[in-house]
């Protein structure tokens, strides 16, 4: 399926000014509508996730709330938001994930989803630790969208992710947004926090293509993409 966000780059770079499109769009912004479906953060998940941030993070406190300075954008790689939602519910990783499951049993998980029709869902309080990129997770929102290589996301997921940056800029202080795949970057900096410098997982979600449109939608934000 050919994706549509080519055309919105090429309708931003004919016209050429990128402030107009920015403030047109930013009045839009207003019909932002975001569908509650959470997953049970249960007792265990809040315990597994203050562990996690103790262990992996080395950050000791009493509750699973996370200071949000960065937002990752994924995709789920298939599924459906039903089936996603499914799957994050369960409070541990499943046992094929080995190379996770080792680290913490705390199962991954994200705080929206964003369904190829450009709705979105929210799984958890947006400042709850969820378990979505290694080294970041003390500080990141994660944003999954259902898509995959095969299945390339969708214009009206470009435009969705877009505004839901700008909603989560107005609430936090944002400085990063990154996709999954641009995650290591961040190691050797003093952002990353991960207490085995040998954990690491190679990404390419959520796509090369995707993150620009998102990018050149929400680019008077000023979010960096770089430590
Ligand atoms: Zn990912």
């Amino acid at each position: 399926m050919q994706t549509n966000y080519k055309k919105i780059l090429a309708i931003l770079l004919l016209v050429g000014n990128f402030n107009k499109i920015n403030a047109a769009y930013t009045q839009r912004d207003t019909a932002l509508n975001i569908i509650q479906l959470p997953i049970n953060y249960s007792k265990e998940r809040t315990e597994l996730s203050i562990e996690y941030l103790k262990n992996r993070h080395g950050i000791e406190q009493s509750t699973p709330i996370i200071n949000p300075i960065m937002i990752v954008l994924h995709f789920t790689d298939g599924g459906t938001i039903h089936s996603i939602h499914d799957y994050f519910n369960a409070p541990t990783i499943e046992d094929s994930r080995q190379i996770n499951k080792k680290v913490s049993a705390l199962n991954v998980g994200s705080q929206f989803l964003i369904d190829r029709d450009g709705k979105i869902y929210q799984l958890m309080p947006d400042n709850y630790l969820a378990r979505h990129a290694i080294g970041i997770n003390y500080c990141a929102i994660g944003v999954e969208n259902i898509g995959s290589e095969k299945e390339p996301l969708t214009e009206e997921q470009v435009i969705a992710n877009a505004k839901l940056v700008r909603h989560l800029c107005k609430k936090y202080k944002i400085e990063y947004l990154i996709g999954h795949s641009e995650y290591i970057k961040f190691r050797n900096t003093p952002i990353w926090k991960e207490s085995d410098p040998k954990y690491i997982t190679y990404k390419t979600d959520p796509g090369e293509k995707f993150m620009e449109g998102v990018r050149i939608l929400t680019m008077d934000l000023n979010l960096k993409s770089n430590p």
